[in-house]
């Protein structure tokens, strides 16, 4: 029932029912391809109503987007769909293989690779092919994170501060749909090249999001990423049925927070290793005690403590102790009104 696709521009993106390809791309220094899992669902239950596309696996060692998505890829039944369902549940496909962050082929971060670059290597021709190819078909971009191996965020969705107001109000409301505990407003003065700057950029409603931490699979986390992108399809009204809470034993909807200034991003001051004194979540106060940091190579250094730059949320600290000099050792988010 699957194809590989040598030449991306044979997809047929209008083709009725559930197609499963997977889209080859040529290695650059050796004989082979990465095979990068498609899946493209136009529905015959009912008019088109939205062209949404979900990615897992943008960072390889990610797990939770990667199970999400891949089982929306089986579950979803075109007979169920009045829209455009686009699933790519590994993008960055050698890098998921690796179980890496980026790709063992190039080095690649595919979530700084963006907008990606037809003649680039292999990492920035498959941004390429996102851009290009997917990016011109869709309105709706949900990126699904994990935080990575080193650190513990709180589960979250999150979005760039946006300047245009629909566009700004219509995110906020789709984020609020995956239920998590906190939706966090970022930073784009960290880094550039995400795949979700150049969606946001493009106007489309653009939700990111870190649903678990460490290279595991965790159920909560992935069960706010599958039925958050359900209630996405509901909210479309692409799938039938009413938007249902992900975590309704909580009696508050999510908590809007914004990390927007660096000094919300606090560093380690030393290498060493982290103690954390409180879970991800918990209400902060400006200099208030997070954790100590501990150099052992020194035997007359003291713990030093790590306190919060700012009142708000503790939305992310170090998952494993060691840390090095200058990495990002606590998130504080601070509280939005709406
Ligand atoms: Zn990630």
């Amino acid at each position: 029932m699957s194809q590989i696709i040598y030449n991306p521009a044979e997809i047929d993106f209008d083709k009725p029912g559930k197609s499963l390809y997977e889209v080859a791309f040529h290695y650059d220094g050796e004989w082979g391809y990465a095979m990068v899992p498609l899946a493209v669902i136009n529905g015959t239950a009912g008019p088109l109503k939205k062209n949404i596309v979900a990615f897992g696996g943008t960072h390889g060692n990610e797990y939770e987007g990667q199970v999400a998505v891949w089982k929306l890829m089986h579950e979803l039944d075109p007979n169920e769909i009045s829209g455009r369902v686009i699933l790519l549940p590994r993008l960055n496909q050698p890098a998921c293989v690796a179980g890496r962050r980026d790709s063992p082929k190039d080095n690649g971060n595919m979530n700084r690779a963006f907008p990606g670059n037809p003649h680039g290597s292999i990492t920035f021709r498959i941004a390429d092919f996102v851009n290009t190819r997917i990016f011109p078909l869709v309105d709706v971009v949900l990126d699904i994170h994990a935080a990575g191996r080193g650190v513990k965020f709180a589960i979250c969705t999150s979005f760039h501060l946006i300047k245009d107001p629909t566009q700004y109000a219509e995110i906020k409301t789709v984020a609020s749909l995956f239920d998590t505990l906190f939706v966090m407003i970022y930073s784009q003065e960290m880094a550039r090249g995400l795949l979700t700057d150049q969606a946001e950029a493009l106007g489309k409603v653009t939700i990111g999001g870190e649903f678990g931490h460490s290279g595991g699979v965790h159920p909560i986390g992935v069960r706010h990423a599958y039925r958050g992108i359900k209630n996405v399809l509901k909210h479309y009204g692409v799938l039938p049925g009413e938007i249902e809470r992900v975590d309704p034993a909580r009696p508050h909807p999510p908590r809007l927070v914004s990390a927007i200034h660096l000094d919300e991003y606090i560093p380690a001051p030393i290498t060493g290793y982290f103690e954390p004194l409180y879970p991800v979540g918990v209400e902060t106060q400006k200099g208030q005690l997070l954790g100590y940091l501990y150099d052992f190579e020194e035997i007359d250094r003291a713990p030093i403590p790590i306190t919060a730059s700012v009142d708000g949320y503790l939305l992310m600290q170090p998952f494993q102790a060691p840390i090095r000099k200058g990495e990002t050792a606590i998130v504080i988010g601070q509280p939005v009104k709406d």
